[in-house]
């Protein structure tokens, strides 16, 4: 299908907290600017949700899970019918979601249009599919007593979802739940609230009872604080860093102990053996790190190179970094927009300063571009050691950390010497070897000759501080259900 033509001052329609298929403002009065990262400039002001609104979704959410409700009575294979509509109304809608999500975020459009809304209508048809296959199980016990397990919806569950993938993160969350039946309080980041404010509209004209999905834009420390605090939500899932998945987890744990997911961050290694095709190694390890502004969660940002060829592969990915294109993402033939705020900007500029201090080179980049907007080079550092900052931390921008390696065995030693887990990629032609680093990185995928290719379908989370728990793919479903054992004594006849 051709690219329709960007719209690129989508109207601006909803603002407002989504609270029991309704519109509201915030009962505080206070509303939060959400800004264009590409122009600096204000889109428009946002309603700010905080403890007070969080409560309300959740007295609502909880309502329309009570027991006899419309979403509690409906068939389940009418909630995938509506998970189903749901995704029709993105798919008629593809075009101004792709334009608002652009606008607020700053993804080049092509990608939101081609990339992200695709993920994101087909990740509602595959949860939709399995609203009415989630079922227990009959377990064979000895003489009279009938015992199975029902798969029952977790309840109201909180979800807090970053800025990066807005309108993706939230159909990784509601997917999943809704195909559960739970019901949810969700939460965009304060940098990008439209396009999740838009599908709350969406929900609504689906035909969704009232109350089984709320939205409340606003801050961490305030709103996404309430969620992770409350007593009456059950379950909790976040995606964003790791310093917030500890507040969220420590918040749960001294409140009711609400089942928690986390999907954090990472650094993660791409190895690339002396045997692997080279042209397509340094194109693909080049799209793992610059992807979404190196605004990835699974971003390769560590770069293993085999001795023989690294210099070879450091020419060839200075001049495909040197070559990205960059700047306004509405423009034709664009790879990179801005990054999403100041606060990145600075902490990518702070890091790229680091790099150069401890020793690192940087072969191409480390500069702001443009006049206005949150642009910066793309970036390579060569000669990275380990223990550099800029080999340890997560950059979440498009800075690319190249690092030599002579065996098999140092590589996955140092592949792992991280406290993240979340994934990594391999290049080599050797079959053994792919199979071998498969089986010895410790992160929770492993692309071997390729790079961020995702499917509803396929599990994704992380080992270690990289998150708890899997989303996505028939795993997923498990963070939204609790399994019930019901044991039936069966009466004897002839007694
Ligand atoms: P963050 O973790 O602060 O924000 C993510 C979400 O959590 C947002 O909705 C935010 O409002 C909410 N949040 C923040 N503080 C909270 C709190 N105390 N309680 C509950 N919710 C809270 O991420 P950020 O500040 O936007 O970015 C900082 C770093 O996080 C980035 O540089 C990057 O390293 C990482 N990050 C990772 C991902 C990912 O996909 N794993 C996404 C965004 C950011």
């Amino acid at each position: 299908m051709p690219l329709p033509a960007p719209v690129k001052n989508p109207k601006i329609q909803y603002t407002q907290i989504f609270i029991n298929n309704e519109w509201q403002n915030s009962i505080s009065g206070k509303t939060f600017p959400t800004l264009n990262p590409s122009t600096e400039e204000k889109i428009c002001d946002v309603q700010e949700g905080d403890k007070a609104d969080v409560d309300v979704a959740v007295k609502t959410a909880r309502e329309a899970f009570k027991l006899g409700s419309p979403w509690r009575t409906m068939d389940a294979s009418q909630r995938g019918v509506l998970i189903n509509r749901l995704a029709d109304l993105i798919e008629r809608d593809r075009h101004y979601l792709a334009c608002l999500e652009t606008l607020d975020n700053g993804k080049p459009y092509n990608v939101a249009y081609n990339v992200d809304l695709e993920l994101v209508i087909r990740c509602y048809r595959y949860y939709a599919g399995y609203s009415d296959k989630i079922h227990g199980k009959v377990i064979p016990m000895d003489g009279d007593v009938l015992t199975y397990t029902r798969h029952e919806p977790v309840g109201v569950c909180g979800q807090i979802i970053p800025w990066n993938f807005p309108l993706l993160m939230q159909s990784w969350k509601l997917g999943p739940a809704l195909a559960c039946g739970c019901t949810v309080v969700l939460k965009p980041a304060e940098q990008t609230p439209l396009t999740a404010l838009y599908v709350g509209a969406l929900i609504k004209e689906a035909g969704f009872p009232p109350g089984v999905v709320n939205i409340v834009p606003g801050y961490g420390p305030t709103a996404g604080a309430a969620i992770s605090e409350h007593m009456d939500i059950d379950k909790v899932a976040f995606t964003g860093s790791t310093e917030v998945g500890h507040i969220i987890m420590q918040a749960a744990g001294k409140s009711n102990l609400k089942r928690v997911t986390l999907e954090l961050g990472g650094k993660s290694p791409c190895v690339v053996f002396a045997d692997a095709d080279l042209d397509m190694a340094v194109e693909t390890a080049h799209f793992g790190l610059f992807f979404n502004q190196g605004q990835c969660c699974c971003a390769g940002s560590r770069v293993f190179v085999e001795e023989s060829i690294y210099d070879e592969f450091v020419k060839r990915s200075v001049e495909r970094a040197a070559k990205r294109t960059v700047g306004s993402p509405w423009e034709e033939g664009i790879e990179q927009g801005p990054q999403i705020d100041t606060e990145q900007f600075e902490k990518i500029q702070a890091l790229i300063k680091s790099g150069k201090e401890e020793g690192a080179k940087m072969l191409c980049g480390g500069e702001k571009t443009g006049d206005k907007g949150y642009f910066i080079q793309p970036t390579v550092f060569v000669d990275v050691e380990d223990h550099m900052k800029i080999a340890k931390e997560e950059i979440f921008g498009p800075v690319m950390q190249i690092m030599k390696f002579k065996t098999i065995e140092e590589v996955t030693e140092r592949a792992n010497n991280t406290i993240y887990g979340l994934a990594a990629a391999v290049f080599t032609t050797n079959i053994n070897k792919a199979i071998t680093m498969s089986n010895h990185i410790r992160a929770g995928t492993i692309w071997v000759n390729s790079y961020d290719i995702f499917s509803a379908m396929s599990p994704f989370g992380g080992y270690k501080m990289s998150g708890q728990g899997r989303e996505l793919g028939e795993y997923g479903l498990e963070a939204y259900t609790e399994v019930k054992c019901v044991v039936v004594k069966i009466p004897q006849k002839n007694s």
